[in-house]
């Protein structure tokens, strides 16, 4: 399939269009075989094709990678919301109210809410999306909700040590021993990766690197939340540790940013965080000119982020974070491919998977210059129409 009259094509790759980061070609086609894509050049030389599309001038963009979400839970916690919009403070402990609202949902309940996310996901442009658990909390909660995730996404999650369960409170050391053992054991088979919260009312640097090598040796790959609520060492381990992540990194010393600049790990940024608590916003500007790799995710969960939606974090990332809209927008596809180790997404080059967005917009630009606005036409996973009008 041929799709031509693009108007403005962001390729993510620095050996097409003008050089820049995004790899920008105007008046632009692209033929996609199958799943992948074939050919990217100029529209008026563009190859004959079975059937092809012409996208009328409008900006095509690679679909976004959100390689951060809390999609297995069940319940609602819009009146948590209000309440810290009146002034109650964000905590961990809020994660509590939807473990046993989890714990009480069906299989098929779980599943049906991971699937309208999902949808609701995609017709926002997300291609690929990360899943994790951590609303479960026991062995059966924890290895049924990845077996749910897994149907969704590739990219799932292990975070057993989201925070302490109730029945543990008096035996935190307790809990790490089942993550570590048992949940692991039931986990593994579903799970791509494995994580842990490392912060104050959750768990600490020590606790982190033991469920981490845990998983290391289940032979999982490992990623971290860390630094969102406060300064601590969980950035320092994930660099430590050479983990492909940290997410969040919201609270950093000088010593934390050196650390990821020299690591190559990809710090996260999730400002739909940020955003849904009322809080200081990480400094994106900082971790860029230090040289770090960022990428930037959604974390959608129903307690301190319930979007779904990437060109949101776009700008809040443009607006509030100190990125340029090509900085934004390459964090949101490529830097999150990246952190997930995939290397055929989150680009668009001969080989790539086809997956694209086709913005209702003439220029990537406006994704952070109409917030609010639903600018996705159409989006395409694995050269497959996925959403959108048609
Ligand atoms: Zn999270």
């Amino acid at each position: 399939m041929l799709i031509t009259g693009i108007g403005e094509l962001v390729t993510n790759d620095l050996g097409q269009g003008d050089g820049s980061m995004l790899g920008l070609v105007r008046d632009a086609a692209v033929v996609i075989d199958g799943s992948r894509v074939a050919w990217i050049g100029d529209a008026g030389n563009a190859p004959a094709a079975d059937t092809s599309y012409d996208v009328g001038g409008r900006a095509v963009v690679p679909g976004f990678v959100d390689s951060h979400s809390h999609l297995v839970f069940a319940g609602d916690r819009s009146e948590e919301f209000a309440a810290r919009m009146t002034g109650t403070p964000y905590s961990a402990g809020g994660i509590r109210t939807t473990v046993a609202a989890t714990r009480a949902a069906t299989d098929e309940q779980l599943a049906a809410n991971v699937a309208r996310h999902v949808d609701e996901m995609r017709r926002q442009g997300t291609t690929t999306i990360e899943i994790k658990s951590g609303y479960g909390l026991s062995v059966a909660d924890e290895a049924r909700g990845l077996a749910i995730a897994r149907q969704a996404t590739k990219e799932t999650t292990f975070l057993g040590a989201h925070v302490v369960p109730p029945e543990y409170a008096d035996d935190p050391a307790g809990y790490v021993d089942l993550v570590n053992g048992p949940m692991l054991e039931a986990c593994a088979p579903y799970a791509k990766w494995v994580d842990a919260f490392c912060e104050r009312g959750a768990f600490d640097v020590d606790q982190a690197r033991a469920i981490l090598e845990a998983g290391f040796a289940a032979g999982l790959d490992g990623r971290l939340h860390a630094n969102q609520l406060g300064h601590g060492s969980g950035v320092q381990l994930a660099c430590e540790l050479n983990l492909v992540a940290v997410d969040h990194c919201t609270y950093l010393s000088d010593a934390d940013v050196d650390a990821l600049a020299d690591s190559g790990t990809t710090a996260t940024l999730l400002p739909g965080v940020e955003f849904s608590t009322r809080s200081p916003y990480p400094d994106a500007r900082r971790l860029l000119d230090a040289g770090c790799n960022l990428a930037l995710a959604s974390d959608c969960n129903p307690g301190s982020s319930y979007t779904s939606s990437m060109p949101l974090c776009i700008a809040l990332a443009v607006r509030e974070m100190g990125m340029s809209p090509a900085e934004a927008l390459h964090a949101a596809t490529r830097g999150g491919a990246r952190a997930l180790r995939r290397d055929e997404i989150g680009h668009l080059a001969p080989g790539s998977s086809a997956d694209l967005v086709v913005l209702d917009a003439p220029s990537y630009i406006h994704l952070a210059y109409r917030p609010g606005v639903p600018l996705v036409r159409e989006v395409f996973t694995g050269g497959r129409f996925a959403g959108g009008p048609g």
